[in-house]
């Protein structure tokens, strides 16, 4: 069976066409949705195999030309990637919550959760090209066709697949690489820097693009240091291994290490892939000024500018066009307000998962994008030196552009006199994800007010062809009004609390700050660990392991975040009274943030 992107929404398009997916393997595009959720999902429909291949109008053809000629994915090429199920945990899955290391205790592969229960492979769209052509079965709805020259049917069948699959099911040692910097005054106090090294293939994008930034800035910190410079606090720089299959070497390293860093690590700075474009920053919204304010001081390699003024100049144009999503136009107005560019929220898909959202560390993702069309690559063989050196940031000039944002970000963190955090940014962000949450529940209301009465007047019936019966939608449950009283009121104090500390903070700092040693130990360590007021010790309902209640990756969305998560999340699930419960727990926490 053919079922698209294989999210939950084909899935109920599916049975309108009156398609079962039970005992059968499915074929699935690559997009949408995080690859590992989709052969997930058909294996709660009943499914017993998964195929998932990369289409052209989504990677490849469509996009533009396929390598060697362009950047783009040629009809050979396979995105290789994990689908254990970090949406409920990364790192070693018979390790949960604990370190990996000689000695641990291993869950048996029957009791791990995050293991696949359906066997899964990735094809290329040469090799999928034979076996959607051979479907028969309704036509493909609209949105479902790809860009292969052929009739797109669902099926079931007649195709048939033969399906094996081989897994080696060993332990093996992988090796992170730490390199520690002592700090001259603050030495308990860490910043930490990290990238993997272990890659797909050859992986000259993901990640050794990221992994020369980080080494660059190590080599310039070492020639500082020889020099007679010193960091008043402790720089530590991590190069992980078995960041591919699930995030295994900084998983495993946080969690074995967690009680050091919770009390130590005031902050995480992570990158991964690089190329040429915008500077994309994402993480903890209290480190946001800062991030501006380096921005502003490094110039964009091929402009000229600063990277900030192309960050802004980028927003501003996408933010106009038509298409523009909500989110970017608010992104673009905070922008212009108080002339910080915006950071992002971070889901999953990289290292930085176990520090921000399992053990509180404030944390930045970084990196260069957008110009190269480098997903043409991304996973496969074709990621290499050649492919990166023509297309992904000729000269490396981004490459040089990453290791000046990256060490100047580490530097400041690691040598301010007060840790570099502002509240105001975060609490205006949180406002925008609280608002979400109301606008999320009123436009469920109203879709399913609007298809309640559809169903009432027979017109999905009457609407229908009779010649290709498409039976009408499952009807929506009613959406009763949701008490989001307490979030509300969390938001608003601590909007009123971060605005005068600012105004405190402003008024000292006119003065030159001139702290007194003890006091300044004393707001430093409350500055270094306040992040972690955002966990709940409970988790996300049903995946304790995310403890971060303002952001997380999404349960249905994978790599993507869900802000606010176990709110979010309970009202896409329909879940009228976790979203009121856990309005009221996740209040709880911004009340003890702001405390
Ligand atoms: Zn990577």
């Amino acid at each position: 069976v053919y079922v698209n992107y294989g999210m939950p929404d084909d899935y109920k398009e599916l049975a309108r066409l009156g398609v079962s997916v039970k005992g059968k393997i499915v074929i699935v595009r690559y997009g949408a949705g995080w690859r590992g959720l989709k052969p997930e999902l058909a294996y709660q429909h009943g499914a017993i195999g998964c195929l998932i291949y990369s289409d052209p109008r989504d990677d490849g053809y469509f996009t533009g030309d396929p390598y060697p000629v362009g950047p783009t994915r040629p009809p050979e090429g396979v995105q290789r990637g994990s689908v254990a199920k970090m949406q409920l945990y990364p790192g070693d899955p018979t390790t949960p919550g604990y370190g990996s290391v000689p000695g641990a205790k291993h869950l048996p592969l029957k009791d791990v959760k995050t293991i696949l229960e359906i066997p899964v492979l990735p094809i290329s769209y040469a090799d999928a090209t034979p076996l959607l052509k051979a479907m028969g079965g309704p036509d493909a709805p609209e949105s479902w066709r790809g860009a292969l020259p052929f009739t797109y049917h669902v099926g079931a069948g007649p195709a048939k697949v033969h399906m094996v699959v081989k897994s080696d099911w060993s332990l093996k040692p992988i090796y992170d690489v730490i390199a520690k910097l002592p700090g001259s005054s603050d030495a308990d106090q860490w910043v930490l820097r990290g990238n993997h090294h272990d890659g797909w293939v050859f992986g000259a994008f993901d990640p050794l693009a990221g992994t020369i930034a980080m080494l660059g800035e190590a080599k310039a910190m070492g020639a500082l240091y020889k020099q007679g410079w010193k960091p008043k606090r402790t720089i530590v720089y991590a190069s992980w291994d078995g960041e591919e299959p699930g995030l295994l070497g900084s998983t495993e390293w946080a969690e074995t290490h967690a009680k050091e860093l919770q009390q130590k690590a005031v902050a995480y700075v992570n990158s991964d892939t690089n190329g040429r474009g915008i500077l994309f920053a994402g993480g903890s919204h209290s480190l946001q000024h800062m991030v501006n304010q380096v921005a502003a001081g490094v110039t964009d390699p091929e402009t000229r500018a600063s990277v900030q003024q192309r960050q802004r100049a980028y927003l501003d144009v996408k933010a106009a066009e038509k298409s523009a999503s909500p989110m970017l136009k608010e992104s673009a107005k905070l922008a212009g307000a108080n002339g910080d560019i915006p950071i992002s929220p971070l889901g999953s898909g990289s290292d930085y998962s176990a520090f921000l959202e399992h053990l509180g560390i404030a944390t930045l993702d970084l990196g260069f994008g957008g110009e190269a069309n480098q997903g043409g690559v991304y996973h496969s063989r074709y990621d290499s030196f050649d492919h990166f050196d023509r297309f992904g940031d000729p000269g490396f000039k981004y490459g040089v552009a990453l290791a000046k944002v990256a060490g100047h970000i580490v530097m400041r963190i690691a040598g301010s006199e007060v840790l570099p955090m502002r509240f105001g940014d975060f609490s205006s962000t949180l406002d925008r994800y609280v608002d979400q949450l109301h606008k999320q529940a009123d436009s469920a209301r109203k879709a399913a007010d609007a298809q309640h009465k559809l169903l009432d007047a027979g017109a999905y019936k009457l609407a229908a062809d009779p010649l290709h019966p498409v039976a009408p939608p499952e009807r929506l449950s009613d959406v009763p009004k949701i008490d989001f009283a307490p979030l509300d009121t969390a938001a608003k104090k601590l909007k009123a609390s971060a605005q005068a500390y600012e105004k405190a903070y402003n008024a000292r700092a006119e003065k030159g700050l001139d702290i007194p040693a003890s006091q300044l130990a004393q707001v430093n360590q409350l500055m270094g660990t306040l992040e972690q007021r955002l966990l709940d010790e409970q988790g996300l309902p049903g995946r304790p392991w995310y403890k971060n209640m303002v952001q997380a990756p999404g349960e249905l969305t994978g790599y993507a975040p869900k802000t606010i998560p176990a709110v979010h999340e309970a009202l896409d699930a329909r879940d009228w009274s976790r979203a009121d419960k856990y309005a009221g727990v996740t209040a709880t926490v911004l009340d003890n943030y702001r405390a």
